[in-house]
């Protein structure tokens, strides 16, 4: 029987087990253990590993507790610009959008871009006219805010300073994503981010860069990551793990180890991946302190935040 799949990773970084506490812990968990559940009661109903990821991330988009959706980091304008993608392994076929406000679930919209638009990446007001077009769920600013993320931007409103999603101390990433295998024998990822806190100029991160944050193939599996941005799409480190499959014939494994203990490291890429084989192989892969993470495959669901 075919097997199914599905892993999510709701960011990573420098996650200090002394500065959380056992009820935040359990928070996190929880949101994370009710998304992976969520996909997988998708796949196990025969649906498609794009539904999985699609029904994963917007539980973590509906979350304030992760970095996307609900919850994205502010701008420099003390705005929410978000950005997103999923990608489906059988035919390569892939939709993003980056910069995108007011869109309750971005990695819907990223879906849509796929199925309907004829293009790949959408960004700012057109990917928002679009968004309206297919009649998507629309949100205020006020529906984004979160008081944590907000003294996050405090800290560093008016300066250069572009920062991660961290607090003091603590430096952590909370891009949320999923990857999953379906019944079928098809492969998807799926990323969605808020981005940095402070950015300007439009500026758009790994998540929505297909090859960069978001990559899936049949012949090799599906990944979704997370980190400093700028390090992932110059290292485009999930297409790299696909290429150092397909080419050099390393297992799914091995692949991402080179990827993440090796070739971001260099180039100051602190964070991780997730990613799924096509023979149901998960991998959940950081070389930092911690990723917020989850994963039901062959041996059962898996929840965890730290090493
Ligand atoms: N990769 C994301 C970005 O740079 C950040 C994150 O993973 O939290 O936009």
């Amino acid at each position: 029987m075919q097997k199914i799949a599905i892993a999510v990773h709701g960011g990573a970084g420098t996650i200090d087990p002394s500065a959380m506490t056992a009820k935040m812990e359990a928070a996190y968990k929880n949101a994370l253990s009710l998304a992976v559940r969520r996909g997988h009661g998708a796949l196990s109903q025969g649906g498609s590993s794009l539904n999985a990821v699609e029904t994963a991330v917007r539980v973590l988009e509906d979350s304030p507790l992760f970095n996307a959706g609900r919850g994205a980091v502010f701008n420099a304008d003390g705005g929410h610009e978000m950005d997103a993608a999923v990608m489906q392994g059988n035919d390569l076929r892939a939709g993003a959008v980056a910069g995108v406000q007011n869109v309750k679930n971005p990695v819907s919209l990223a879906r849509l871009v796929m199925e309907r638009s004829g293009h790949v990446l959408l960004s700012g007001r057109g990917a928002f006219e679009f968004a309206h077009r297919c009649k998507l769920p629309l949100e205020d600013d006020a529906y984004f805010f979160d008081q944590f993320r907000y003294d996050q931007w405090q800290e560093v409103k008016g300066s250069e300073q572009v920062r991660l999603d961290h607090s003091a101390g603590e430096k952590k990433f909370g891009t949320v994503g999923a990857v999953a295998l379906d019944v079928h024998g098809n492969l998807a990822a799926a990323t969605s981010t808020g981005g940095m806190t402070n950015k300007r100029w439009g500026r758009i991160g790994d998540s929505p860069v297909i090859g960069a944050g978001t990559y899936a193939n049949n012949e090799t599996c599906a990944i979704s990551c997370t980190g400093n941005g700028e390090a992932f799409l110059r290292a485009v480190a999930a297409h790299d793990v696909h290429a150092l499959m397909a080419y050099k014939g390393l297992s799914l494994k091995e692949a991402v180890r080179v990827v993440v203990h090796e070739k971001l490291p260099p180039l100051d890429g602190e964070g991780g991946l997730i990613a799924v084989d096509r023979d149901g192989r998960v991998v959940l892969d950081f070389n930092c302190p911690g990723m917020y993470r989850a994963k039901i495959d062959e041996a059962g669901e898996e929840v965890a935040i730290f090493r």
